[in-house]
């Protein structure tokens, strides 16, 4: 009997490092490969598929490291998820697209509003030069340092306060990615995108129908913007909603 207690004991620890450890690899490789049918298939985007890189990008980042324990086996889901504070993490699918959308080159230099977790920041990290993140929720910024820091994503800044107002001292940017809906296309934002350069930004009311646009400044610094499609993400808070 006491042999008994001390094997179950013993085996206890492994059990339960058996179950912390599910084949996220494998669970990561099915969300791209699902990423890229809905791709092929979301024709009214008119993006075609998206780039090798942006999916390569997409198999490297652990993103069950961005989300809470509690969610982490829904990690790979092609879904948004809880990361506290009212915040989500973007559906993986949107994340591709919208990094797809800005047209990443290994020189660029990006802002991205609303840092949350730090995922689509990180996704963004090898294929750009640097990534500048700004989160409104402190708590939420600090935490995505520490992570971005942890995972060796050493080309992401983050920091904390209103990106609305952007982030002027490192302006002009090659590309924006804003990811929480703004009722209108910040001006401070259009002013740091270089021209050239293009912006992805979610535009509508807070909880209604919004649409992902698409902000592009010419070479002769003349703004064109398009609707891709509608969306639904967290509001942009803070002043100058
Ligand atoms: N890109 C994130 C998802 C973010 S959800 C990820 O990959 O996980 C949108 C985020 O925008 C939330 O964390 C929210 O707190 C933040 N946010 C909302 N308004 C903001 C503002 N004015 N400036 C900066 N961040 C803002």
């Amino acid at each position: 009997m006491a042999r008994t207690l001390v094997l179950l004991a013993t085996a206890l620890p492994l059990l339960t490092a058996a179950a912390a450890e599910p084949d996220y690899g494998a669970a990561r490789q099915k969300m791209v490969e699902t990423i890229e049918s809905l791709a092929t298939r979301i024709a009214a985007a008119g993006t075609g598929s998206l780039a090798p890189s942006v999916l390569a990008a997409l198999r490297q980042v652990p993103r069950h490291e961005f989300v809470p324990t509690e969610v982490r086996a829904a990690a790979y889901d092609n879904r948004p998820l809880p990361i506290g504070y009212g915040q989500t993490i973007s559906q993986p699918y949107i994340v591709a697209l919208m990094t797809d959308l800005v047209r990443p080159d290994k020189d660029d230099v990006v802002l991205e509003v609303g840092t949350g977790s730090g995922y689509q920041a990180a996704v963004l990290s090898p294929l750009v030069s640097r990534v500048y993140s700004i989160e409104i929720v402190e708590a939420l910024a600090k935490r995505a340092t520490e992570r971005l820091a942890a995972l060796g994503y050493g080309n992401v800044t983050v920091r904390h306060g209103d990106g609305y107002h952007g982030w002027p001292e490192h302006s002009p940017f090659d590309a924006i990615i804003v990811t929480a809906a703004s009722s209108h296309i910040p001006p401070p934002l259009i002013r740091q995108l270089k021209p050239g350069g293009r912006m992805v930004i979610p535009v509508g009311p807070p909880f209604m129908a919004q649409n992902l646009m698409l902000v592009e400044k010419d070479t002769r610094e003349q703004v064109h913007t398009r609707t891709l499609l509608p969306v639904q993400f967290v509001p942009l808070t803070g002043g100058n909603r």
